[in-house]
Protein backbone atom coordinates (compact mmCIF):
# COMPACT_ATOMS: atom_id res chain seq x y z
CA UNK A 1 0.00 0.00 0.00
CA UNK A 2 1.59 3.00 -0.69
CA UNK A 3 0.34 6.69 -2.25
CA UNK A 4 -3.00 8.30 -0.99
CA UNK A 5 -3.64 10.71 -3.48
CA UNK A 6 -6.55 12.43 -2.86
CA UNK A 7 -8.69 13.58 -6.18
CA UNK A 8 -11.01 16.88 -5.90
CA UNK A 9 -13.86 16.16 -8.47
CA UNK A 10 -16.24 18.84 -7.49
CA UNK A 11 -14.02 21.38 -5.82
CA UNK A 12 -17.09 23.59 -5.38
CA UNK A 13 -19.03 21.17 -3.36
CA UNK A 14 -20.20 20.99 0.19
CA UNK A 15 -19.46 23.90 2.51
CA UNK A 16 -22.58 24.23 4.84
CA UNK A 17 -24.67 21.98 2.46
CA UNK A 18 -25.87 19.49 4.92
CA UNK A 19 -27.59 16.43 3.90
CA UNK A 20 -31.38 17.23 3.95
CA UNK A 21 -33.44 16.06 6.84
CA UNK A 22 -36.37 14.11 5.13
CA UNK A 23 -34.66 11.33 2.89
CA UNK A 24 -36.40 10.81 -0.38
CA UNK A 25 -36.36 8.40 -3.50
CA UNK A 26 -35.21 9.57 -6.41
CA UNK A 27 -36.66 10.29 -9.70
CA UNK A 28 -36.51 7.30 -11.74
CA UNK A 29 -34.09 6.42 -13.99
CA UNK A 30 -33.61 4.05 -17.16
CA UNK A 31 -32.03 1.57 -15.19
CA UNK A 32 -34.35 1.29 -13.10
CA UNK A 33 -36.31 -0.58 -16.00
CA UNK A 34 -35.54 -3.43 -18.13
CA UNK A 35 -35.79 -2.38 -22.26
CA UNK A 36 -39.67 -2.98 -22.38
CA UNK A 37 -40.01 -1.05 -19.50
CA UNK A 38 -38.10 1.91 -21.33
CA UNK A 39 -39.64 1.57 -24.73
CA UNK A 40 -43.00 1.79 -23.02
CA UNK A 41 -41.64 4.97 -21.30
CA UNK A 42 -40.44 6.60 -24.44
CA UNK A 43 -43.19 6.15 -26.13
CA UNK A 44 -44.83 7.89 -23.04
CA UNK A 45 -43.16 10.73 -23.77
CA UNK A 46 -43.71 10.97 -26.91
CA UNK A 47 -40.84 9.71 -28.67
CA UNK A 48 -39.95 6.73 -31.01
CA UNK A 49 -39.46 3.66 -29.00
CA UNK A 50 -35.96 3.14 -30.76
CA UNK A 51 -34.62 5.49 -28.16
CA UNK A 52 -34.70 3.90 -25.51
CA UNK A 53 -32.52 1.30 -26.78
CA UNK A 54 -30.09 4.09 -28.20
CA UNK A 55 -30.10 5.78 -24.60
CA UNK A 56 -29.27 2.19 -22.78
CA UNK A 57 -26.64 1.43 -25.74
CA UNK A 58 -24.82 4.73 -24.62
CA UNK A 59 -25.44 3.74 -21.14
CA UNK A 60 -24.85 0.46 -20.31
CA UNK A 61 -22.73 -0.61 -23.66
CA UNK A 62 -20.78 2.55 -23.80
CA UNK A 63 -21.16 3.20 -20.03
CA UNK A 64 -21.42 6.97 -21.23
CA UNK A 65 -23.58 8.55 -18.19
CA UNK A 66 -23.58 11.97 -19.45
CA UNK A 67 -26.46 13.20 -22.04
CA UNK A 68 -24.26 15.38 -23.50
CA UNK A 69 -22.20 13.05 -25.32
CA UNK A 70 -24.99 11.70 -26.60
CA UNK A 71 -24.91 13.61 -29.72
CA UNK A 72 -26.59 11.39 -31.97
CA UNK A 73 -29.78 11.89 -30.42
CA UNK A 74 -31.55 15.09 -31.67
CA UNK A 75 -30.76 18.10 -29.76
CA UNK A 76 -34.23 19.44 -29.50
CA UNK A 77 -35.22 16.32 -27.95
CA UNK A 78 -32.00 15.16 -25.67
CA UNK A 79 -32.48 17.52 -23.23
CA UNK A 80 -36.07 16.02 -22.43
CA UNK A 81 -35.08 12.71 -22.97
CA UNK A 82 -32.00 13.41 -20.43
CA UNK A 83 -34.26 14.84 -17.74
CA UNK A 84 -36.83 12.00 -17.65
CA UNK A 85 -34.64 8.89 -18.44
CA UNK A 86 -30.88 9.90 -17.06
CA UNK A 87 -31.52 12.21 -14.41
CA UNK A 88 -28.57 12.72 -12.01
CA UNK A 89 -28.58 10.19 -9.53
CA UNK A 90 -24.98 10.69 -8.12
CA UNK A 91 -23.19 13.66 -7.72
CA UNK A 92 -19.50 13.09 -7.15
CA UNK A 93 -18.37 14.47 -3.69
CA UNK A 94 -14.47 12.81 -4.04
CA UNK A 95 -12.26 10.53 -5.00
CA UNK A 96 -9.13 9.15 -3.12
CA UNK A 97 -7.34 6.28 -4.16
CA UNK A 98 -4.29 3.85 -2.97
CA UNK A 99 -2.14 0.72 -3.69
CA UNK A 100 -0.80 3.17 -6.66
CA UNK A 101 -4.20 3.69 -8.39
CA UNK A 102 -5.69 -0.01 -8.15
CA UNK A 103 -7.90 0.79 -5.40
CA UNK A 104 -10.17 4.05 -5.64
CA UNK A 105 -13.12 4.70 -3.67
CA UNK A 106 -15.52 7.16 -4.60
CA UNK A 107 -17.64 9.07 -2.10
CA UNK A 108 -21.52 10.83 -3.89
CA UNK A 109 -23.85 12.67 -2.74
CA UNK A 110 -27.49 11.47 -3.23
CA UNK A 111 -30.64 13.92 -4.93
CA UNK A 112 -31.71 14.14 -1.39
CA UNK A 113 -28.32 14.80 0.71
CA UNK A 114 -27.69 11.46 1.25
CA UNK A 115 -24.03 10.46 0.94
CA UNK A 116 -22.98 6.55 0.38
CA UNK A 117 -19.70 5.49 -1.17
CA UNK A 118 -18.38 2.92 -3.84
CA UNK A 119 -14.34 1.02 -4.16
CA UNK A 120 -13.01 -0.19 -7.10
CA UNK A 121 -10.45 -3.15 -7.23
CA UNK A 122 -8.14 -3.89 -9.75
CA UNK A 123 -6.32 -7.11 -9.53
CA UNK A 124 -4.03 -8.72 -12.52
CA UNK A 125 -6.85 -10.73 -13.79
CA UNK A 126 -10.00 -9.04 -12.65
CA UNK A 127 -11.68 -5.77 -11.62
CA UNK A 128 -14.32 -5.80 -8.99
CA UNK A 129 -16.26 -3.37 -7.80
CA UNK A 130 -18.14 -2.81 -4.22
CA UNK A 131 -21.46 -1.23 -4.28
CA UNK A 132 -23.35 0.32 -1.72
CA UNK A 133 -27.29 -0.90 -1.76
CA UNK A 134 -28.44 1.39 0.99
CA UNK A 135 -27.32 5.23 2.57
CA UNK A 136 -26.37 4.19 5.79
CA UNK A 137 -27.18 0.60 7.76
CA UNK A 138 -29.88 -0.69 10.23
CA UNK A 139 -28.02 -3.39 11.66
CA UNK A 140 -26.41 -2.09 13.82
CA UNK A 141 -23.20 -4.35 13.60
CA UNK A 142 -21.04 -2.52 16.42
CA UNK A 143 -17.65 -2.86 14.60
CA UNK A 144 -18.92 -1.63 11.39
CA UNK A 145 -18.22 1.84 10.83
CA UNK A 146 -21.69 1.85 8.55
CA UNK A 147 -23.61 0.44 11.38
CA UNK A 148 -22.88 3.46 13.83
CA UNK A 149 -24.94 6.18 12.13
CA UNK A 150 -27.94 4.01 11.48
CA UNK A 151 -30.02 3.83 8.16
CA UNK A 152 -31.09 6.91 5.90
CA UNK A 153 -32.79 5.33 2.74
CA UNK A 154 -32.47 2.26 0.53
CA UNK A 155 -31.13 2.87 -3.08
CA UNK A 156 -33.02 2.98 -5.91
CA UNK A 157 -32.27 -0.06 -8.43
CA UNK A 158 -30.72 2.76 -10.87
CA UNK A 159 -29.01 4.35 -7.68
CA UNK A 160 -27.42 0.92 -6.91
CA UNK A 161 -26.14 0.31 -10.73
CA UNK A 162 -24.96 3.97 -11.29
CA UNK A 163 -22.20 3.13 -8.73
CA UNK A 164 -21.21 0.16 -11.05
CA UNK A 165 -21.60 1.99 -14.41
CA UNK A 166 -19.62 4.90 -13.32
CA UNK A 167 -16.70 2.83 -11.92
CA UNK A 168 -16.88 0.54 -15.14
CA UNK A 169 -16.24 3.45 -17.05
CA UNK A 170 -13.05 4.44 -14.60
CA UNK A 171 -11.90 0.59 -15.22
CA UNK A 172 -12.81 1.26 -19.39
CA UNK A 173 -10.97 4.38 -19.12
CA UNK A 174 -7.37 2.43 -18.64
CA UNK A 175 -7.37 3.85 -15.38
CA UNK A 176 -6.39 0.67 -12.82
CA UNK A 177 -3.01 -0.15 -14.63
CA UNK A 178 -2.12 -3.99 -14.41
CA UNK A 179 -5.73 -4.73 -14.67
CA UNK A 180 -8.37 -5.70 -17.11
CA UNK A 181 -10.23 -2.76 -18.80
CA UNK A 182 -13.63 -4.41 -18.46
CA UNK A 183 -15.33 -4.89 -15.16
CA UNK A 184 -15.91 -8.45 -14.11
CA UNK A 185 -16.83 -8.75 -10.64
CA UNK A 186 -19.47 -6.62 -8.37
CA UNK A 187 -19.90 -7.23 -4.51
CA UNK A 188 -22.82 -6.10 -2.50
CA UNK A 189 -20.37 -5.17 0.29
CA UNK A 190 -20.26 -1.52 0.61
CA UNK A 191 -23.08 0.16 2.71
CA UNK A 192 -25.96 -1.04 3.86
CA UNK A 193 -27.78 -4.97 4.04
CA UNK A 194 -28.47 -5.93 0.57
CA UNK A 195 -31.67 -8.08 1.67
CA UNK A 196 -33.32 -5.81 3.53
CA UNK A 197 -33.40 -3.88 0.63
CA UNK A 198 -34.34 -6.79 -1.43
CA UNK A 199 -36.67 -6.32 -4.47
CA UNK A 200 -34.28 -3.33 -5.65
CA UNK A 201 -31.34 -5.30 -4.93
CA UNK A 202 -32.36 -8.54 -7.12
CA UNK A 203 -33.53 -6.10 -10.26
CA UNK A 204 -30.07 -4.70 -9.88
CA UNK A 205 -28.74 -8.13 -9.80
CA UNK A 206 -30.27 -9.03 -12.65
CA UNK A 207 -29.92 -6.09 -14.61
CA UNK A 208 -25.82 -6.10 -13.78
CA UNK A 209 -26.04 -9.69 -15.34
CA UNK A 210 -28.45 -8.66 -18.73
CA UNK A 211 -26.53 -8.67 -21.71
CA UNK A 212 -25.93 -4.82 -23.00
CA UNK A 213 -28.09 -2.61 -23.46
CA UNK A 214 -30.62 -3.75 -21.31
CA UNK A 215 -28.15 -4.17 -18.59
CA UNK A 216 -23.88 -4.73 -17.99
CA UNK A 217 -23.38 -8.15 -19.22
CA UNK A 218 -21.83 -9.54 -16.45
CA UNK A 219 -21.76 -13.40 -15.27
CA UNK A 220 -24.13 -14.04 -12.33
CA UNK A 221 -21.32 -16.07 -10.96
CA UNK A 222 -18.86 -12.84 -10.42
CA UNK A 223 -21.53 -11.13 -8.65
CA UNK A 224 -21.71 -11.69 -4.67
CA UNK A 225 -24.49 -10.48 -2.08
CA UNK A 226 -23.33 -10.28 0.96
CA UNK A 227 -25.62 -10.38 4.18
CA UNK A 228 -26.10 -10.27 7.94
CA UNK A 229 -28.41 -12.86 7.53
CA UNK A 230 -32.34 -12.08 6.97
CA UNK A 231 -33.09 -15.77 6.82
CA UNK A 232 -36.48 -15.09 5.07
CA UNK A 233 -34.92 -12.85 2.44
CA UNK A 234 -32.17 -15.65 2.12
CA UNK A 235 -34.39 -18.36 1.65
CA UNK A 236 -36.77 -16.39 -0.89
CA UNK A 237 -33.22 -15.27 -2.86
CA UNK A 238 -32.39 -19.18 -3.03
CA UNK A 239 -35.76 -19.40 -5.05
CA UNK A 240 -35.11 -16.20 -7.98
CA UNK A 241 -33.10 -18.94 -9.99
CA UNK A 242 -29.77 -16.33 -10.19
CA UNK A 243 -26.74 -17.61 -9.34
CA UNK A 244 -24.82 -15.20 -7.66
CA UNK A 245 -22.34 -16.39 -4.83
CA UNK A 246 -24.02 -15.84 -1.34
CA UNK A 247 -22.02 -14.88 1.34
CA UNK A 248 -23.09 -14.53 5.16
CA UNK A 249 -21.83 -12.68 7.85
CA UNK A 250 -21.47 -15.05 10.64
CA UNK A 251 -18.24 -13.86 12.98
CA UNK A 252 -19.10 -15.81 15.29
CA UNK A 253 -19.77 -19.66 15.84
CA UNK A 254 -22.45 -19.60 18.83
CA UNK A 255 -25.13 -17.99 19.80
CA UNK A 256 -23.75 -15.72 22.56
CA UNK A 257 -20.90 -14.09 21.14
CA UNK A 258 -23.17 -13.36 17.65
CA UNK A 259 -26.18 -11.91 19.14
CA UNK A 260 -23.87 -9.16 20.47
CA UNK A 261 -21.48 -8.77 16.83
CA UNK A 262 -24.30 -9.12 14.94
CA UNK A 263 -27.41 -8.10 16.81
CA UNK A 264 -29.94 -9.57 14.25
CA UNK A 265 -29.08 -12.98 15.59
CA UNK A 266 -31.32 -12.13 18.56
CA UNK A 267 -34.23 -13.15 15.74
CA UNK A 268 -32.50 -15.66 13.40
CA UNK A 269 -29.97 -17.93 15.52
CA UNK A 270 -26.72 -19.35 14.45
CA UNK A 271 -28.78 -22.60 13.26
CA UNK A 272 -31.32 -20.67 11.39
CA UNK A 273 -28.62 -18.80 9.91
CA UNK A 274 -26.51 -21.97 8.78
CA UNK A 275 -29.82 -23.82 7.29
CA UNK A 276 -30.57 -21.08 5.19
CA UNK A 277 -27.17 -20.88 3.50
CA UNK A 278 -27.23 -24.52 3.15
CA UNK A 279 -30.74 -24.47 1.27
CA UNK A 280 -29.16 -21.92 -0.71
CA UNK A 281 -26.18 -24.08 -1.33
CA UNK A 282 -28.39 -27.07 -2.61
CA UNK A 283 -30.72 -25.13 -4.59
CA UNK A 284 -28.29 -23.03 -6.54
CA UNK A 285 -24.72 -25.29 -6.53
CA UNK A 286 -22.96 -22.25 -5.27
CA UNK A 287 -20.36 -22.20 -2.59
CA UNK A 288 -21.48 -19.95 0.65
CA UNK A 289 -18.74 -17.65 1.71
CA UNK A 290 -18.72 -17.29 5.38
CA UNK A 291 -17.18 -14.02 5.83
CA UNK A 292 -15.52 -14.28 9.96
CA UNK A 293 -13.84 -10.79 11.03
CA UNK A 294 -10.89 -11.82 13.26
CA UNK A 295 -11.14 -9.90 16.56
CA UNK A 296 -8.35 -10.11 19.11
CA UNK A 297 -9.31 -12.14 22.09
CA UNK A 298 -13.12 -11.62 21.10
CA UNK A 299 -14.05 -14.39 18.38
CA UNK A 300 -10.68 -15.67 17.62
CA UNK A 301 -10.39 -18.41 20.19
CA UNK A 302 -9.16 -21.75 19.46
CA UNK A 303 -12.35 -23.47 20.28
CA UNK A 304 -14.35 -21.05 18.46
CA UNK A 305 -12.62 -22.40 15.30
CA UNK A 306 -13.12 -25.93 16.43
CA UNK A 307 -16.86 -25.30 17.05
CA UNK A 308 -17.24 -23.32 13.60
CA UNK A 309 -15.04 -26.39 11.67
CA UNK A 310 -17.46 -28.60 13.23
CA UNK A 311 -20.68 -26.13 11.88
CA UNK A 312 -19.17 -26.11 8.75
CA UNK A 313 -17.87 -29.48 7.83
CA UNK A 314 -18.88 -31.18 4.94
CA UNK A 315 -20.97 -27.92 4.05
CA UNK A 316 -20.17 -26.22 0.40
CA UNK A 317 -18.85 -23.44 2.22
CA UNK A 318 -15.40 -21.37 2.09
CA UNK A 319 -14.53 -19.09 4.86
CA UNK A 320 -12.79 -15.96 4.44
CA UNK A 321 -11.26 -14.61 7.39
CA UNK A 322 -11.40 -10.71 7.72
CA UNK A 323 -8.58 -8.78 9.57
CA UNK A 324 -10.58 -5.96 11.82
CA UNK A 325 -10.28 -3.04 10.10
CA UNK A 326 -9.56 -0.32 12.40
CA UNK A 327 -13.01 1.96 12.94
CA UNK A 328 -13.30 5.05 14.49
CA UNK A 329 -13.95 4.62 18.44
CA UNK A 330 -14.07 1.06 18.03
CA UNK A 331 -12.36 -1.02 21.66
CA UNK A 332 -11.49 -3.63 18.84
CA UNK A 333 -8.65 -4.93 17.36
CA UNK A 334 -7.46 -6.98 14.55
CA UNK A 335 -6.12 -10.76 16.19
CA UNK A 336 -2.49 -11.03 15.92
CA UNK A 337 -1.30 -12.69 13.15
CA UNK A 338 0.16 -16.53 15.05
CA UNK A 339 -3.46 -16.54 16.30
CA UNK A 340 -5.02 -15.82 12.87
CA UNK A 341 -2.79 -18.64 11.55
CA UNK A 342 -4.10 -20.77 13.81
CA UNK A 343 -7.74 -20.09 13.61
CA UNK A 344 -6.87 -20.93 9.86
CA UNK A 345 -5.26 -24.36 10.34
CA UNK A 346 -7.89 -25.68 12.77
CA UNK A 347 -10.18 -24.85 10.30
CA UNK A 348 -8.33 -26.42 7.35
CA UNK A 349 -7.83 -29.45 9.96
CA UNK A 350 -11.22 -29.68 10.11
CA UNK A 351 -11.83 -29.92 6.35
CA UNK A 352 -12.94 -26.35 5.38
CA UNK A 353 -12.03 -24.61 2.78
CA UNK A 354 -10.22 -21.36 4.35
CA UNK A 355 -8.36 -18.04 2.81
CA UNK A 356 -7.68 -14.76 4.67
CA UNK A 357 -9.10 -11.90 2.61
CA UNK A 358 -6.71 -9.34 1.10
CA UNK A 359 -7.87 -6.24 2.74
CA UNK A 360 -7.49 -3.16 0.46
CA UNK A 361 -8.01 0.13 0.91
CA UNK A 362 -7.72 0.70 4.49
CA UNK A 363 -5.33 3.76 4.18
CA UNK A 364 -8.43 5.10 2.82
CA UNK A 365 -11.45 3.46 4.71
CA UNK A 366 -12.51 2.01 2.05
CA UNK A 367 -12.22 -1.35 3.57
CA UNK A 368 -14.69 -3.56 5.09
CA UNK A 369 -16.16 -2.13 7.58
CA UNK A 370 -15.33 1.14 6.91
CA UNK A 371 -17.22 3.20 5.27
CA UNK A 372 -18.97 5.82 6.48
CA UNK A 373 -19.57 8.76 4.14
CA UNK A 374 -19.18 10.87 7.15
CA UNK A 375 -16.45 12.56 5.52
CA UNK A 376 -19.21 15.70 3.61
CA UNK A 377 -16.70 18.80 4.93
CA UNK A 378 -13.62 19.26 2.66
N1 LIG B 1 -24.64 -5.79 5.47
C1 LIG B 1 -23.99 -6.77 4.64
C2 LIG B 1 -23.16 -6.13 3.58
C3 LIG B 1 -21.92 -5.40 4.08
S1 LIG B 1 -20.56 -6.35 3.63
C4 LIG B 1 -23.20 -7.72 5.50
O1 LIG B 1 -22.99 -7.42 6.67
O2 LIG B 1 -22.82 -8.78 5.02
C5 LIG B 1 -19.31 -5.79 4.61
C6 LIG B 1 -18.54 -6.96 5.20
O3 LIG B 1 -17.48 -6.43 6.00
C7 LIG B 1 -19.41 -7.78 6.14
O4 LIG B 1 -19.00 -9.11 6.15
C8 LIG B 1 -19.09 -7.12 7.46
O5 LIG B 1 -19.44 -7.92 8.56
C9 LIG B 1 -17.60 -6.89 7.32
N2 LIG B 1 -17.10 -5.87 8.23
C10 LIG B 1 -17.80 -4.88 8.82
N3 LIG B 1 -17.00 -4.13 9.60
C11 LIG B 1 -15.76 -4.66 9.49
C12 LIG B 1 -14.51 -4.31 10.05
N4 LIG B 1 -14.37 -3.27 10.86
N5 LIG B 1 -13.45 -5.08 9.71
C13 LIG B 1 -13.58 -6.12 8.86
N6 LIG B 1 -14.74 -6.49 8.31
C14 LIG B 1 -15.82 -5.77 8.63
Amino acid sequence: MTSLPVIPISPKAPAGDAPSRRASMPPRHLADLDLAGRAALATELGEPAFRAKQLSTHYFGRLVRDPERMTDLPAATRGRLAEAMLPTLLTPVREQSCDDGATRKALWRLHDGSLVESVLMGYPDRVTVCISSQAGCGMACPFCATGQAGLTRNLSTAEILDQAVYLAGVAASGAVAGSPARLSHVVFMGMGEPLANYSRVVAAVRRLCAPAPEGLGLSQRHITVSTVGLVPAIRRLAGEDLSVTLALSLHAPDDDLRDELVPVNQRWKVAEVLDAAWDYADRTGRRVSIEYAMIKDVNDQPWRADLLGRLLAGRLAHVNLIPLNPTPGSRWDASPKPVEREFVRRLREAGVSTTVRDTRGREIDGACGQLAAAEVAM
